[in-house]
């Protein structure tokens, strides 16, 4: 090896302290090539090569220097980038502007450690805590902040999230927008802090969820914040930047009419001509606001952020309900895909509103409003105001007094009830329209059409894209209509709380009432049925091994399983029943045994199940459970049977499995 070329680093100390002789006995005869290979020379290896006492003490202040340098701030710089911060750390206070440093662009600076103090916890999010705090600017002047310190574990920073916390700060420090959550600078201390600027209201979630006697916000409010979230992610797309985190979690007010959007630790750059970013590995996506293509094969843009968009509004006019609260969430997709589901329209959700959210939640991402357009798409969806004209007081009919003004979320020209927004109480309700008058018709008498965009569809019953309204089965009703289901998401460890990992998508026993609906009722096994073989594959986690059947019946023919199709009952033997109207118990028996095993199937699909199979319980479930993976999936029904094989049939392990692989 050319010592050149292996010890630039010694080379360069050497020279610099006038000692540049000595690099080629150094690297020869005592072997150092890396800093720490020092520890093991003393000083008469060094007498040795002819160095004096005094060179040494030279040499051992130089590396002492260059260690610590080379591990407090090469790996920063690294990720970083062009950011320059001894420019600004070492601009003397005199020089300083007597107000916020905020040069042209939105430059960033380095903020000495002890220009910033932290008071109190505001919040934890993927890499550590934000704390509320005030930097103190060389003018004197106090600068109310918040404090984001990477956590740093007994090993110090976790390599990925050191990694995502400066990839976070690299991005920020590019943006400038009203509605952009502003980063001041940067403190590299211990631990490293990203200091920002403060939204003293918190998080749009925490608002829409406070409980009363807060009012909830009134729905022109959510339409302002809609219309800024618009503007602000139509600047990130313009920047080649996807947020692909978007949630009412990560909008902070910064106001009471402001919100900013925050939280950049997933955002990334948009590459290729596609103008996509298709995850690495498997990481934590937030599952429940993502696009299809995004569940499916890692491929985020600015399409599926509109798609994010569309479920941020969701969670704005359920309440800050959680998406798909209850659904696990492989299934997700497979409702988004398959069954072509949709979020319901949130009650104080206007027709023109959802069907703004129904475009972003195109199946292809082409279909989508891009968000300029929905800057658009929200100004003609925006809700009519009237102002009421007499007192309501009919019993159930939302109470207002004369000039209450009043936001109209349905109203049509040939109805005499309509729905609105009290703008006084704030309250919900229904009322007679002729006791309102449309404010922007000239005070007219309300018979006339409210919204200017069409009818959504699919309101009331899951919605569904082809417009088809679907009976709900008990375990996807959607949480604004069915019971709450208050199944929060699993947190994960170390990552921000609301995000899940793809590869963790399997449903979890927790033993309590608050499981998943599916949960429940596999274990609510009827008395009859309670001897029967163990073959729950919802019981099984990734800590819970799952259990092969106890008998393994002969595995079906492969024609079977190809030729088998969920709704298209098989040729019926002649020992199975075929939809006689009181069937025997036995068949009863087997068809819920099967229905137990397999989630999400309907009665009838394992009634076709069971016909195909002969009757064989553990056959149809197997074939069901293959279905349900090849519709997740984009593999083919063969490999679907192999990796359930190999999973032992537990569909939850294979789910995750496949998804982590599309
Ligand atoms: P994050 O790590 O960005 O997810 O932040 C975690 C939590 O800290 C958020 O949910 C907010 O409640 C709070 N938070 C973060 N940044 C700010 C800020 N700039 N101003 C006020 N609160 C914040």
């Amino acid at each position: 090896m050319l010592p050149e070329a292996g010890s630039p680093w010694l080379l360069q100390l050497l020279r610099n302290l006038q000692l540049g002789q000595f690099y080629q006995p150094i690297l020869e005869e005592l072997n150092v090539t890396r800093p720490e290979h020092f520890d093991f020379v003393r000083p008469e290896d060094l007498d040795s090569i002819g160095m004096g006492r005094p060179a040494q003490r030279r040499l051992a202040e130089a590396l002492k220097r260059h260690r610590s340098g080379v591990k407090s701030k090469n790996w920063v710089y690294k990720i970083l980038g062009g950011f320059a911060p001894e420019q600004k750390e070492t601009t003397p206070p005199s020089l300083n502007p007597p107000t916020l440093p905020e040069p042209e662009g939105g430059l960033k600076c380095l903020i000495p450690e002890g220009a910033v103090c932290r008071r109190e916890l505001l919040g934890s999010g993927c890499f550590g805590v934000v704390h509320r705090g005030l930097w103190m600017l060389p003018s004197g002047q106090n600068v109310p902040v918040a404090v984001k310190s990477l956590r740093v574990g007994p090993e110090g920073p976790v390599g990925t999230e050191l990694g995502d916390f400066l990839r976070e700060v690299s991005i920020m420090m590019n943006l400038e927008h009203p509605h952009v959550l502003r980063l001041h600078g940067l403190v590299l201390g211990q631990p490293l802090q990203m200091v920002m600027e403060l939204a003293p209201l918190g998080s749009l979630h925490a608002r829409l969820k406070a409980p009363a006697p807060m009012p909830p916000l009134p729905i022109t409010l959510l339409c302002l914040f809609l219309r800024q979230l618009a503007g602000a992610m139509s600047y990130l797309g313009s920047r080649g930047l996807v947020h692909r985190d978007l949630a009412t979690r990560n909008l902070l007010l910064a106001s009471p009419r402001t919100i900013k959007v925050a939280d950049f630790g997933l955002v990334r750059p948009l590459g290729g001509a596609r103008g996509r970013y298709i995850m690495g590995g498997p990481r934590p996506i937030p599952y429940a606001w993502c696009a299809p293509e995004s569940l499916r094969q890692g491929a985020f843009s600015s399409a599926s952020d509109v798609w994010m968009f569309g479920v941020t509004l969701w969670e704005m006019f359920s309440g800050g309900e959680e998406p798909w609260t209850g659904v696990p969430p492989y299934l997700i997709l497979q409702l988004l895909e398959k069954d072509r589901s949709r979020l319901p329209r949130p009650p104080f959700c206007s027709r023109a509103l959802y069907s703004v959210a129904l475009r972003c939640w195109a199946p292809h991402p082409e279909d989508r409003p891009t968000f300029s357009y929905l800057e658009e798409l929200l100004q003609e969806a925006w809700p009519s105001e009237g102002r009421c004209v007499r007192d309501i007081t009919e019993p159930g009919a939302l109470q207002m007094e004369p000039g209450d003004s009043v936001t109209i979320i349905e109203g049509s020209p040939d109805s005499t009830t309509w729905k609105g927004q009290n703008g006084r109480t704030f309250k919900v309700g229904s009322f007679p329209a002729s006791a309102v008058t449309l404010a922007d018709l000239g005070g007219s008498s309300a018979t006339h059409p409210v919204h200017r965009s069409s009818p959504a569809r699919g309101e009331r019953c899951r919605a569904n894209i082809d417009g088809e309204r679907e009976k709900e089965k008990p375990w996807d009703l959607p949480p604004a209509q069915g019971q709450r289901r208050k199944v929060s998401l699993q947190r994960m460890k170390g990552i921000s709380k609301s995000l899940e990992s793809v590869l963790s998508l399997g449903p979890r026993l927790t033993g309590g009432g608050s499981s998943p609906p599916e949960l429940r009722r596999a274990r609510a096994v009827p008395p009859g049925l309670q001897g029967l073989p163990p073959c729950p594959p919802f019981t099984s986690s990734s800590s819970q091994p799952s259990q092969p059947p106890r008998e393994r019946p002969p595995r079906p023919k492969r024609e079977l399983l190809h030729n088998h199709r969920i709704n298209t009952p098989g040729a019926s033997k002649a020992t199975v029943p075929s939809g006689c109207l009181f069937p025997d118990p036995e068949w009863q028996r087997r068809i819920m045994e099967v229905e137990l095993s397999v989630h999400g199937v309907t009665h009838q699909e394992c009634q076709a199940a069971l016909r195909t199979t002969g009757g064989d319980v553990v056959s149809a479930i197997r074939n069901l459970k293959v279905e349900q993976l090849f519709h997740l999936s984009s593999r083919s029904r063969a490999d679907c049977w192999h990796i359930l094989e190999h999973y032992q049939w537990d569909l939850s392990a294979a789910s995750r499995y496949v998804l982590a692989r599309s």
